[in-house]
């Protein structure tokens, strides 16, 4: 389903992708893991063309997405990525969150989203908040209403980047379970994630990023109980 080979990304003299490969099928769930400034958001970012790579390419759908000068905007279409920090506008409410991109890009008025809107919420458990504003919901809440407006295009890959990382512990579980619930519907996803436990028990595979390559990757049962690499086996120890 996407497949990069050898990306590199460097930022002025500072090299922060060096040589990434990584095949990632149709339905998996790919969690990367490393160390605070390893390339994980790089990475992702470039994957969603946010940052043009240096030199490599990325495979999706027949195409090189890398190339340049390619137009972004239908790549992102089907490319999500879903930030740490939510981005709702204040100013409008989840439903309206949501249904902005899809007007905008798709021309689908509200008229026209509205059903599918409600049935996502419902689907996530929010139907009770669908047209709350953002103030009016609990992080936790903001977060899965930024999941389900990267759903709402319609998405073939989704990106995570940490997507827990800002939430109060007591508020972690039950974004993990939209994430648990899109795996268990086949989305393809690559999350960039602090969560190990969640790792072990959902990912297909786990890739250990070390200082922009990735140094080992494997099952979860591999990469957590017997990492080849010492730094692997260093990054664990601080983390688990
Ligand atoms: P991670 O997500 O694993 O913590 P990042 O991809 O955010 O790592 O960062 C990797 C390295 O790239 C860090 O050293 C960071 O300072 C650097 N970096 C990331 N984005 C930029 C940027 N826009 N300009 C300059 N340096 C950047
Ligand atoms: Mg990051």
């Amino acid at each position: 389903m996407l497949s990069l080979k050898n990306i590199h990304k460097s930022f002025g003299g500072h090299q922060v992708l060096r040589g990434i490969d990584l095949e990632v099928s149709k339905g998996e769930m790919i969690c990367l893991i490393g160390a605070s400034g390893s390339g994980k958001s790089t990475l992702l970012r470039a994957v969603n063309l946010l940052d043009p790579v240096d030199d490599g390419e990325i495979w999706f759908d027949g195409a090189d997405i890398a190339e340049p000068g390619l137009d972004p905007q239908p790549v992102r279409q089907r490319i999500g990525l879903v930030f740490q920090s939510y981005n709702l506008f204040p100013h409008m409410s989840a439903a309206e969150n949501v249904m902005l991109a899809p007007r905008r890009v798709k021309g689908l008025s509200r008229a026209a989203q509205r059903g599918r809107v409600e049935e996502l919420f419902e689907r996530f458990g929010l139907g009770h908040r669908i047209d709350h504003y953002p103030d009016q919901l609990s992080g936790g809440q903001q977060q899965r209403v930024a999941i389900i407006r990267a759903l709402a295009m319609q998405p073939d890959i989704l990106l995570f980047d940490e997507i827990t990382s800002a939430l109060d512990p007591e508020l972690v579980a039950e974004v993990l379970d939209v994430l648990r619930q899109l795996r268990a519907e086949g989305m393809t996803m690559i999350l960039a994630t602090h969560e190990m436990g969640f790792a072990r028990e959902l990912a297909d595979k786990v890739c250990f990023l070390d200082s922009g390559r990735i140094l080992e990757e494997g099952t979860p049962a591999q990469m957590f109980d017997a990492p080849a690499e010492e730094r692997t086996r260093q990054f664990l120890s601080q983390v688990l």
